[in-house]
C-alpha cells in the first residue's frame, strides 16, 4: 500500500517484536473499537478480514473486499511494484510504519485518491503468519499541513515586505530595548540591526518628544497606541523629523510585551511646509500693497478669471460703478443677474454677454480696449469706457482665493479690467449733439430759402422771363444752387445724426416687397447719370421685407449714389437682390467698379465724419455721415450692414434686413 520502491529500507522505526497469536473467530469486534481502517492479509495478498473503519474509509462494502488482492485499495499505477513489496514484507515480517516520509495513496472504490498513513503489523492468524494494516486518512491532516505551511509563506512575505517599507519599522520591549528594527530603519538612522538590538531607542535617537517622554507613555497605556511628530538624531548626528505611529501590544494576560512603532521621515516635508508658509505670507503681504494701491485709483479696476469671468480682486471704485457688491469668486452674469443690472452698448440697446469687453478677455483672449459700454442698474445707468486686458494665464493665483477656502484650478484665463466714468464726456457730446441739432435745424429755413430763389432765378430766366443773365451770372447761381444742395443734404446728415444720437429717430415700420422698390430707387437715381449703367438683379418676383420705407430708402439712395460717385469714370452698378430662407432675411447688394476702400482704412468707414483718403485725393466732395447713419439705421431694423472692397478694383456694399415672417399675399404691398 505504497507509493515508493523504497519501502524495503524504510526500517527505521521497526520493531523485531514476535508476530501476535490471534485467532479469527474473536477478533472482528476489537478491530471495530479502532479509529483506523484495519486490513488483514494472508500471505498471497488476498484480504482475510477489515473492520468497519475500512468500509468507510474506501467506500466498499467488507463483503466486496474479503478474498479480493489489497492492491483493490491501491491507485493502479502501484499494483506491480506493490505486489514485489508485498512478498517481500513476508520474508521478514516486523511493526513498522510502512514509507516513512513518503506519500502514501489510497484508492477509493469511486476511483478518488487520497493521502494515507499506514503502519504494518505480522500476526498469526489462526496460527498462519498474516499481516494487520492499519490505514488512517490524511487528508485532513495534509490540509492543515498545507495551510500552516502557506501561513509560513505569507509571515516570510510580510516580513521582506516590512524590509522592503521606507518607513522605519521597529519592535521595542516595556522599557524601550529595540527588539527588532527593519531596513526601513537601519537606512533612516543609520545604525544595523545588530548594533540597534538591545538599546533604547529614545537614548540610542536622542528622541525630542512634542511635550514629554511621560506624556507619550502614558498615552500608550491608556489608549494603546500614540500618533505624533517626533525629532530624531542618527548615527551621524544629523536631525529627522518623523510622522510615528506607536501601537502597544499585550500578552493573553494583558501584560504589556512590546511596542510596535512605524516612523516616516517627514523632514522634507516640514521644510517644504515652512518655505510655503514663509512664501504665501510674502504673496499676501505683497496683496495688501497691491489692494491698497488699486484702491487709490479713482476707476474701477478688478481682476477676474475663468471663461465665467469669476472675480479674483476688485478695488473700491469698482462698487460705485456696478452700484453693488460683487463677490469674490461669483462668475460676471450670475453678480449682474443678481443685482438687476444690464449692459448694454453706447445707444442703450442691450449687448449679448459675448460681447461685453471682460468676457471677451476671459472667453477670447482678446485686450478690448475702450469699448464704450453702459451700465443699467435700478433706478440709474452709468456710461463708462472698457479697458478689458487679456493677462497671460495663472498657475499661482489660489492664494488670492484664501479668504474663500476655494482650492480652485490651477491655470485659468485672468483679465484685468479697468472702467472710466465717462458721464461728464456724455454730457458734453449730449451739448454738442444739442447744439448741432439746433444749428441744422435753423439752417434748415433760410437754406431752403437761398436754393429755392437759385432754382427760381434759374428757371424762370431759362423760361424767357425777366432780363436774360449774363454767362458768369448764371454760372455763379448754378455754383450758388449746387452749394446749397450740398448744405441741404449735410443738415439733414447732421439732424439724422442728432436723432440717432439722442434716441429720437423712431422707424414706422410695414411689409414692403423690396424687389419692385429697389427698382423704383435705381430708375430715379439712373436718371442722376448717364456715365453709369445700374442694373437690378434678382430671381424673386417678391421678398417682403418688414422695413420703415422711408428710411431704409435713405439707406439704398446713400449706398448707391455713393457707388455712382465713387465710380468718376463711369461703368456699371450692380444691385442684387437674394433671400436667405434658413436665416429668414433678404439680402441686397450695390457693387461698383470705382475706386474702391484702400484696406488699411476698412475698420474705419463706419465711424462719424471718416471719408478715405483716395476719395480726398480724387476730389470728390462728401462729409463721411451717410455710412454711419446707414449703419445704424439697418442695424435699428435688425439686419446688418458691411463692404468688401479693394481699392481701384471696386466696393460691394451688402445689407441684410428681416424677412416679413407672414406669408405672401397677407399684405398690401405699395409699390
Ligand atoms: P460721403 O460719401 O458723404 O463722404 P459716406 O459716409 O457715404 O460719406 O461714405 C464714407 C466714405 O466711404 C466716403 O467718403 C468714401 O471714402 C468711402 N466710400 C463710401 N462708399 C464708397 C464706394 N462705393 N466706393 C469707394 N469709397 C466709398
Amino acid at each position: 500500500m505504497m507509493s515508493d520502491a523504497r519501502l524495503s529500507q524504510n526500517t527505521s522505526a521497526s520493531s523485531l517484536t514476535a508476530p501476535i497469536p490471534i485467532s479469527s473467530t474473536n477478533v472482528l469486534p476489537f478491530l471495530d473499537i479502532s479509529p483506523d481502517a484495519l486490513v488483514i492479509v494472508n500471505p498471497a495478498g488476498t484480504i482475510v478480514m477489515v473492520n468497519r473503519q475500512t468500509e468507510t474509509v474506501f467506500g466498499y462494502a467488507r463483503t466486496e473486499l474479503l478474498g479480493q488482492q489489497l492492491e483493490l485499495l491501491l491507485p493502479e499505477r502501484f499494483h506491480e511494484v506493490h505486489t514485489a513489496h508485498r512478498n517481500q514484507y513476508f520474508s521478514a515480517p516486523r511493526t513498522r510504519p510502512m514509507g516513512v516520509g513518503l506519500q502514501l495513496v489510497g484508492r477509493r472504490k469511486d476511483g478518488t485518491e487520497f493521502p494515507v498513513e499506514i503502519s504494518l503489523n505480522p500476526l498469526l492468524l489462526d496460527d498462519v503468519l498474516h499481516v494487520i494494516g492499519a490505514i488512517r486518512d490524511m487528508t485532513a491532516q495534509r490540509v492543515a499541513e498545507r495551510e500552516r505551511l502557506q501561513q509560513l509563506e505569507q509571515i516570510r512575505l510580510q516580513a521582506e515586505l516590512i524590509n522592503l517599507a521606507h518607513d522605519a519599522i521597529l519592535v521595542r520591549d516595556p522599557v524601550s530595548r529595540v527588539i527588532s528594527w527593519n531596513k526601513g530603519a537601519e537606512e533612516l538612522y543609520g545604525w544595523t540591526v545588530q548594533e540597534a538590538q538591545g538599546r533604547v531607542t529614545h537614548s540610542l535617537l536622542k528622541t525630542r518628544f512634542p511635550s514629554s517622554r511621560a506624556d507619550v507613555d502614558a498615552h500608550l497605556e491608556h489608549e494603546g497606541q500614540w500618533e505624533g511628530e517626533l525629532t530624531h538624531t542618527r548615527r551621524d548626528g544629523s536631525s529627522v523629523i518623523v510622522e510615528s505611529r506607536q501601537m502597544l501590544v499585550h500578552d493573553e494576560e494583558g501584560h504589556p510585551i512590546a511596542i510596535l512603532e512605524i516612523n516616516r521621515d517627514i523632514t522634507e516635508r516640514r521644510h517644504l511646509e515652512q518655505t510655503e508658509q514663509v512664501v504665501h505670507a510674502e504673496t499676501v503681504a505683497r496683496l495688501a500693497f497691491l489692494q491698497q494701491v488699486i484702491d487709490a485709483l479713482p476707476s474701477s479696476v478688478y481682476l477676474v478669471y475663468g471663461t465665467d469671468a469669476r472675480l479674483l480682486l476688485a478695488n473700491r471704485a469698482a462698487s460705485s460703478v456696478w452700484g453693488a457688491e460683487w463677490q469674490v469668486d461669483q462668475p460676471m452674469l450670475e453678480f449682474l443677474t443678481r443685482n438687476g443690472i444690464e449692459i448694454t452698448n453706447a445707444q442703450g440697446r442691450p449687448l449679448p454677454p459675448s460681447q461685453f469687453a471682460t468676457l471677451r478677455a476671459v472667453q477670447r483672449g482678446e485686450s478690448v480696449l475702450q469699448q464704450q459700454e453702459l451700465i443699467r442698474r435700478p433706478g440709474s445707468s452709468l456710461p463708462v469706457l472698457v479697458n478689458a486686458v487679456a493677462l497671460p494665464t495663472q498657475r499661482r493665483w489660489s492664494v488670492f482665493l484664501q479668504e474663500t477656502e476655494q482650492q480652485t484650478p490651477v491655470e485659468e484665463a485672468m483679465a484685468l479690467v479697468m472702467h472710466q466714468d465717462v458721464t461728464a464726456l456724455k454730457e458734453a457730446e449730449y451739448l454738442k449733439d444739442e447744439f448741432v441739432g439746433i444749428v441744422a435745424h435753423e439752417l434748415r429755413t433760410p437754406l431752403a430759402a437761398l436754393k429755392g430763389f437759385a432754382d427760381m432765378l434759374l428757371v424762370q430766366t431759362a423760361r424767357g422771363r425777366g432780363v436774360a443773365l449774363a454767362e458768369w451770372q448764371r454760372e455763379a447761381l448754378e455754383e450758388i444752387e449746387l452749394a446749397t444742395t450740398r448744405l441741404v443734404k449735410l443738415t439733414e446728415e447732421l439732424l439724422d445724426v442728432t436723432r440717432l444720437q439722442a434716441g429720437r429717430l423712431h422707424l414706422q415700420r410695414t411689409p414692403i416687397n423690396m424687389v419692385p422698390f429697389a427698382h423704383r430707387v435705381a430708375t430715379l437715381l439712373q436718371q442722376t447719370t448717364t456715365q453709369h449703367r445700374l442694373e437690378v438683379r434678382t430671381t424673386q418676383p417678391e421678398l417682403l421685407a418688414d422695413i420703415d420705407p422711408g428710411r431704409i430708402e435713405q439707406v439704398l439712395t446713400n449706398l448707391i449714389d455713393n457707388a455712382i460717385k465713387y465710380s468718376p469714370q463711369g461703368g456699371p452698378v450692380t444691385i442684387t437682390i437674394w433671400e436667405e430662407t434658413a436665416a429668414r432675411i433678404v439680402g441686397i447688394s450695390v457693387q461698383d467698379r470705382g475706386i474702391g476702400i484702400p484696406r488699411r482704412q476698412h475698420a474705419q468707414m463706419f465711424g462719424r465724419f471718416m471719408r478715405a483718403d483716395n476719395a480726398q485725393a480724387w476730389g470728390i466732395s462728401g462729409t463721411g455721415l451717410g455710412l454711419y447713419i446707414c449703419r445704424e439705421l439697418v442695424e435699428r431694423h435688425g439686419g446688418q450692414l458691411w463692404f468688401d472692397s479693394e481699392e481701384d478694383a471696386g466696393s460691394t456694399f451688402f445689407v441684410t434686413l428681416p424677412l416679413v415672417s407672414t406669408r405672401q399675399g397677407d399684405y398690401e404691398v405699395p409699390s
